[in-house]
């Protein structure tokens, strides 16, 4: 059996090394459009100010051993079209014949269309070209003093401290009313808002650049929808991803609005024997079963194992993700799971939430700090669907705990209130957080 892969990094290489792992006889072949493989692009904010020395070491593995254990890889060939009749892959100078596809082409960062966007002084991130560019070109060149980062996702966020560690002004600009809103609800938010703040970032919420002003080319600002403007000398690009399928546009695969494979729960898509997964495919919500867009490393990776174990007929499901996600920026650290508040309501879920301030550990100890947890639960089934919570010096790691009583659906009672977690002054208060908030859910 011959398997074509095309994407060589979380979703393409983790289902080659899976495949080969299960059947080691299988013809496995990748062709990856860049000339590396496996890149941990989730590194790349700290390659800007130098927490990664060498950004080779966010390639997990090497091309060679790919090759050792088996795998065919060939680099800088981009697959441009797939007769999906005759089980035919096409590139420049390329054509070749499979049995199974793996589509693991990931997503591109999206490019608004304002004017001066092809402006010299605008980047992305997410190759490590980008990572490299923008460090050596803005964050270790003196002559750049201020950019502007365009989104206020986690990748802007994270993008935001690394420029600031290089002693750059940055002005952060999110066009929703708060930064990181598809992940965070209103009322946790002001605290990693202030933080970004505190530590010198200019944070514009509810504000939409309308165009990049160049000089001679080169950005000199931007200037927003109400008609003001900044001076910056360079911008960085972060407002979302679009998926790598556009040369899959004219085929009958069907794909998402925004461009996603959709796939079922065995990461097959509609034609025979064609697979995809990762930041190109679509996902599902383990919580309300729906097809989700979701570009994350952590449902890249586990849709790889997947679609690895169902072409060695292992019949297993992908059952989905409950997007959990943490960041760190500054001393703030930050982490969620499951629905927040506004998406529970905008599934038409009766939900209740509770939301505490709190300490992390014992007054009498020194270094405690602030700790707040905001708890969603299902009124109905009175299962957990969603939590965030936003501390310092790893107290946030609690969210490890609620994301597996949310994935055992757990009901809220008063037996979980008496959750036998472990307490030492170092760690946590007899009354945890969790059991306060747990608590006052159960009343
Ligand atoms: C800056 C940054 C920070 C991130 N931080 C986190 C984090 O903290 N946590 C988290 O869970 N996720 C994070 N992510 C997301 C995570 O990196 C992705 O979800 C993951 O890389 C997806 O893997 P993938 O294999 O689906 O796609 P990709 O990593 O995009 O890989 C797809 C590969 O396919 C190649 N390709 C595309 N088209 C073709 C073609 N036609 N022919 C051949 N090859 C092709 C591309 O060159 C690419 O190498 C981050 C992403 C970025 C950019």
């Amino acid at each position: 059996m011959k398997i074509i892969i095309i994407g060589g990094s979380a979703a393409g290489m983790g289902a080659a090394a899976k495949l080969k792992r299960n059947t080691p006889d299988a013809e496995v072949v990748v062709y990856q459009k860049s000339s590396y493989v496996s890149l941990g692009a989730c590194g790349l904010p700290y390659v800007i100010d130098g927490k990664v020395e060498n950004e080779k070491d966010l390639l997990s593995r090497s091309i060679a051993e790919f090759e050792k254990s088996g795998i065919q890889v060939f680099t800088n060939i981009e697959i441009t079209k797939v007769d999906f009749d005759n089980k035919i892959v096409y590139a420049n100078g390329v054509k070749d014949k499979y049995d199974k596809l793996i589509i693991a082409t990931g997503a591109r960062p999206i490019v608004p269309s304002i004017p001066g966007v092809d402006g010299e002084g605008v980047y992305s991130l997410t190759t490590l070209e980008d990572g490299v560019e923008v460090r050596d070109k803005i964050a270790k060149n003196n002559s750049i003093k201020s950019v502007a980062i365009i989104g206020g996702g986690f990748i802007g966020v994270e993008t935001s401290v690394s420029l600031i560690n290089m002693n750059k002004k940055v002005n952060l600009i999110e066009m929703q009313d708060t930064l990181l809103s598809k992940s965070f609800d209103q009322d946790m938010i002001h605290h990693i808002e202030d933080e970004l703040k505190i530590n010198g970032v200019q944070v514009y919420t509810s504000t939409q650049v309308s165009e990049i002003l160049l000089n001679d080319k080169k950005v000199c600002g931007v200037k927003f929808s109400n008609g003001k403007s900044i001076e910056v000398e360079a911008v960085i690009l972060s407002i979302g991803f679009q998926p790598n399928t556009s040369f899959l546009k004219e085929t009958k695969i069907k794909l998402m609005d925004n461009g996603a494979i959709l796939v079922n729960t065995k990461c097959e898509t509609n034609i025979k024997d064609v697979y995809s997964g990762g930041d190109c495919s679509s996902s599902k919500n383990y919580i309300t079963g729906k097809d989700i867009y979701s570009p994350l490393a952590t449902v890249a990776s586990k849709m790889a194992k997947v679609i690895a174990d169902n072409i060695s007929n292992k019949n297993i499901n992908y059952v989905g993700s409950i997007q959990s996600a943490m960041i760190k920026l500054f001393s703030k650290e930050s982490a969620r799971t499951g629905l927040t508040e506004l998406q529970a309501k905008a599934e038409g879920i009766d939900y209740q939430t509770v939301l505490i301030n709190d300490k992390n550990y014992p007054s009498y100890l020194k270094g405690q700090t602030d700790i707040s947890l905001k708890l969603i639960m299902n009124k109905k089934s009175r299962e957990l669907i969603g939590a965030q919570i936003i501390g310092s010096d790893n107290s946030i790691l609690r969210i490890n705990g609620i994301v597996s009583l949310i994935w055992a659906k757990t009901k809220v009672d008063s037996a979980l209130e008496q959750i036998d977690m472990p307490y030492a002054p170092p760690f946590s208060r007899t009354q945890d957080i969790l059991h306060i908030a747990l608590s006052k859910l159960n009343k």
